[in-house]
């Protein structure tokens, strides 16, 4: 029996590589279905996310041309995250299954097969899984390890080397759906559903053309939302730190006190400016990371939409059951 798939593809600024990423995702699908393995009414839906360029006009060509193409247009750029977030929670109710990719040709169309494979033995969630990193920059790649054994070292149970390509089950979409948060982590949040799962290898291609839309800051803003969404571990770290200089004070204490009695002069300037500074120092970094927590609350408790769709170019019969309110059509 053959399943109604959905691809949700962000797209931000993707107007160099649209229409090639559209055309490869196009011959796949007339492949699969031509096979049997996805039904004709398919459909390739891309999330344009607030983009400046044309990168909206190619996706209403590309629907009026062919109906396996949908668009999403958001109101203003809700990031990558959101993007991929308005995309599913449009699809929940419309598909059997949504596999997200980015626009860039990085996640391999091929791997879609292996992934439709698992999800038909019984996998919800079908995480594809990078093979290496020879084409990411060093440094991009240095950090990632970094930062995935970070996640790990805080208790967050993400897939190593897996970012957002995924497939995920109509169930396991309707699940995720009730994760009501703003700051949104999907790899973190993914594995929580806790439905089978199963992994599909894939090799990580460069991007097709464009540039990356992940500078080092948008980098390192990604990496501390990963942290502090799944993680109180830096907030019992400075706890910690502050028993440790807690006693280490008690100790400078007791020396401070000897010296006094057995009458040497007191050792001075050194010392003093020292611990003012460094102590000074990390309570300026412990006073940042609870910061990081109390703005996180701040933001959610405001509970403001994560994403307004101003468009949605569809298929007569799709009317979307948006579980998500905070996605207004
Ligand atoms: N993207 C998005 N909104 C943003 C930033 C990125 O929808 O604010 C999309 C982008 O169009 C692409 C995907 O997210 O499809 C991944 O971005 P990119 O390839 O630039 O990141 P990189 O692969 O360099 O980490
Ligand atoms: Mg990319």
């Amino acid at each position: 029996m053959s399943i109604r798939l959905f691809t949700v593809i962000p797209c931000f600024d993707e107007e160099a590589v649209l229409r090639e990423t559209a055309a490869r995702l196009r011959a796949k699908y007339a492949s699969l279905v031509s096979d049997g393995v996805i039904s004709d009414d398919s459909r390739i839906l891309f999330v344009n996310d607030g983009s400046d360029d044309a990168t909206w006009q190619i996706i209403r060509d590309l629907h009026g041309g062919d109906p396996v193409f949908q668009g999403i247009s958001l109101a203003g750029n809700c990031g990558h995250q959101n993007a991929l977030l308005a995309g599913l929670n449009t699809a929940a109710s419309l598909c059997d299954a949504a596999i997200t990719m980015d626009a860039d040709l990085q996640d391999d169309p091929d791997a879609i097969d292996a992934m439709l494979e698992k999800y038909a033995g019984g996998a919800d969630i079908v995480y594809g899984v990078r093979s290496e990193r020879k084409k990411d920059s060093i440094f991009k790649r240095n950090t990632a390890q970094v930062f995935y054994r970070l996640m790990h070292a805080m208790g967050a149970k993400i897939v190593y080397n897996h970012a957002d390509f995924r497939l995920m089950s109509a169930r396991a979409l309707q699940a995720l759906l009730q994760f009501g948060e703003v700051n949104l982590f999907l790899r973190g949040m993914i594995p929580m559903i806790g439905f089978p799962s199963a992994e599909v290898t894939y090799e990580r291609g460069e991007r097709a053309a464009g540039k990356s839309k992940y500078p080092v800051k948008a980098m390192v803003r990604f990496a501390v939302q990963g942290i502090t969404s799944f993680s109180v571990e830096p907030i019992r770290m400075i706890t910690r730190l502050g028993f440790f200089i807690f006693f280490v004070s008690i100790l400078v204490l007791i020396y401070s006190l000897v010296r006094h009695y057995t009458g040497h002069t007191i050792t001075g300037w050194t010392t003093t400016v020292l611990s003012v500074w460094s102590i000074g120092g990390l309570m300026m970094i412990s006073l940042g990371v609870l910061g990081e927590y109390i703005g996180r609350i701040y933001m959610e408790s405001k509970g403001r939409p994560r994403y307004i769709i101003t468009e949605y170019l569809k298929d007569e019969k799709d009317t979307p059951d948006l579980i998500d309110r905070k996605g207004i059509v």
